[in-house]
Order: C-alpha cells, then structure tokens, then sequence
C-alpha cells in the first residue's frame, strides 16, 4: 500500500520532470521539480509545514491557537492548509498588489486576509511588519496565543527544505545531479537545498536566478543593494539578505529580465503541456544561464514552483501583459477570449 498521511503527508515527494526542449537545445539534462504538485498548489506547502511542525516541537504554538503570517500569498494558503488540518486558525497579513486569485484562494483555505500597502521592507507599515506586530497583539488577548511563522528569518524554513526537499532531489538523480538553480523569495529552497546537496558533494553548484527589480544578486556579489528595471513575478526576489539565506554557499547569480523569463513559461506550455508560474519562468531562465556557464553534460535541477491558474488575471492576460510592454505569444489572445 502506498498511502499518505493527511495534508501532511501529501507534501512532497513531487516528481522530478525531464524538460526535453530545453535539455536539448543547451546540451545539459534539465530537470523541473513539479512543486505545483503539492496539496496547496506550491512549493510553500514545504515552508508551511516546516515552520509549524518546529513550532509544535518547541511548544511555540498550542491547540486551538492562532498562526499569523505576512506573506505574497502562497505561504499564507499553505498555512491556511496545514491549519485546517491540524487545527490552527490563519491570519494572514499580505500586500494588495497581489494577484487576485491567490487572495481568493487564501480567504477559500480559510484564512482571515488583511491587505496592506505594497511599502519598502525599510518602511514600518511593510506588511511582514505588520504581521509581526499583529502576532504580538493576539498573543496577548488569544487564549491559546498566536504564533509568528516568520518564513523569512526562521531557519526552520531552510532547515525542512534541506531534511527533505534536497534528500528527494539526490535520490531522484542518483546522486547525478552537478547545479540547482532557483530564485529566493525567502532563500530558504535555495540554501536549504543547496546545502544538504553541497554536503553530499561539495562540487555541485548553486546558481540564483534573481528577477529584475531584486536587489539579491547585487548583494551577493558586490555587497551592496543595487536594483535595476522590474518584474511581474510573485513571492521572488528581496530588498536584503534574510536569515534564510546568510551564510549560504551560492557559486553564481544572475538579474533575469521578465523579458527573458516570460518566453519560457510560453514555451513549458507549448512544448511539455505545463502550465506554471512566472517564478518557475526566472528559475527556467537561471538553468539555461548555468548550463552556458557549465558547458554541455551536466545535470541541472531547479524548480517549478506553482501553477498558471494562480495568475490567470496577470501572467495570462494579454492587455496586462501589453500595458507593461512585455511579450506574449499569439495564442494567448484567442485562448483567454471571453
Ligand atoms: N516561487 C513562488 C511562486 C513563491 O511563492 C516563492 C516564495 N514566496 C518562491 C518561488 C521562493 O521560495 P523561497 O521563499 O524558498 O525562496
């Protein structure tokens, strides 16, 4: 019998997927880890799940209590989730900028939605501010208390990625696997992956795929936050390094435009029928960069982090997309035709 345990033990254990295309055109293997798979519909069903089972074995959160988060979206309806599985009420303190559908989706998961101001980190109306405030406020009148999950400097988020998320990707490949490559939004795929593979064999590289507007890449390689243009990705890219992400081995980094990300969500759905998200676009993007730095033969792994659907209002539609100056292929038009 193969049988899974509730919501969490649905998380996980996704398939890792050969892009035939892409493989061939760069001469590398490329392997897309389909995250869309998991219950909530992304790779933060992981973090989700990692910050409440730390949270449970440290006594930080009780039955009945109450998990506060400022999120763009996906981590909060992957708290949602897990509390409605496990018996935790969500609220969830998020920009308004976001995409439509993933606030439906998190008031449908059954968490309470409070929409802030899109303001600098720098500034202290930010909503992971806000959100950390409003968990020190319910802590104070909840009787079971509330608990800030706090997934961009609590290291449990990089710590469950490195116990379960890079174990599956070097089973999957036997061990074959030479890169991993994926933006951070948090930083914690990315340094919790990269460092459970690095301890396996300390040669595989890491490569960061960071979206325009993102001040990351410059960070990691000169210090200091320098951002050029902008993206209409969702849940990637930072104004500063988080906890997540300090002391992270990264090999390489590059600023990927929208216009060199966007072609390739196009393209997955054209040629392989999988339908995902912009950030899935910019990691795409970055495996291609590291194959050209690699050179032929080489096995790169990143991942495909939620699906089309969550964008539908953005991603697939063709005057947003035209407003903003950025490509689209003829098909869209006729396909989103009411
Ligand atoms: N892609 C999407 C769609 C996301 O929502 C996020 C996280 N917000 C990421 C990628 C980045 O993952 P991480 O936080 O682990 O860096």
């Amino acid at each position: 019998m193969d049988i899974r345990e509730g919501f969490a033990g649905a998380v996980g254990k996704t398939p890792l997927i050969r892009l035939k295309g892409l493989s061939e055109e760069c001469g590398c293997e490329i392997l897309g880890k389909a995250e869309f798979l998991n219950p909530g519909g992304s790779i933060k069903d992981r973090t989700a799940l990692g910050l409440i089972l730390d949270a449970e074995k440290r006594g930080q959160i009780r039955p009945g209590g109450v998990i506060v988060e400022g999120t763009a979206g996906n981590t909060g309806i992957g708290l949602a989730l897990v509390g409605r599985a496990r018996g935790y009420r969500t609220v969830i303190v998020m920009p308004e900028t976001q995409s439509r559908e993933k606030i439906e989706m998190l008031r449908l998961s059954g968490a309470e939605v409070r929409l802030v101001p899109a303001v600098p980190y720098r500034n202290p109306e930010n909503y992971v501010h806000q959100s950390r405030r409003l968990a020190e406020a319910l802590s104070q009148e909840e009787t079971a208390g509330a608990f800030w999950a706090n997934q961009f400097d609590n290291t449990a988020n990089r710590d469950f990625h490195a116990a379960t998320t890079g174990p599956e990707i070097w089973q999957q490949t036997d061990g074959r696997v030479d890169a991993f490559v994926c933006a951070a939004g948090t930083g914690g795929t990315l340094a919790g992956v990269g460092r459970y593979l690095q301890s396996q064999r300390a040669g595989i590289q890491t490569g960061l795929a960071d979206p325009a507007g993102s001040a990351v890449c410059s960070l990691l390689q000169r210090g200091e936050a320098v951002t050029e243009g902008n993206s209409i990705s969702e849940g990637i890219g930072n104004s500063r390094i988080t906890a997540n992400l300090e002391g992270a081995r990264i090999d390489q980094a590059w600023t990927i435009p929208d216009e060199e990300s966007l072609p390739l969500v196009w393209r997955m759905m054209e040629e392989e029928g999988l339908m995902l998200g912009s950030s899935s676009g910019v990691n795409l993007a970055g495996a291609l960069r590291m194959a050209e730095s690699l050179g032929r033969g080489h096995t790169i792994v990143t991942m495909l982090c939620d699906s089309a659907l969550r964008y539908r209002a953005k991603l697939f539609n063709p005057d947003f997309l035209q407003e903003k100056g950025l490509p689209f292929p003829t098909w869209l038009r006729d396909a989103v035709k009411p």
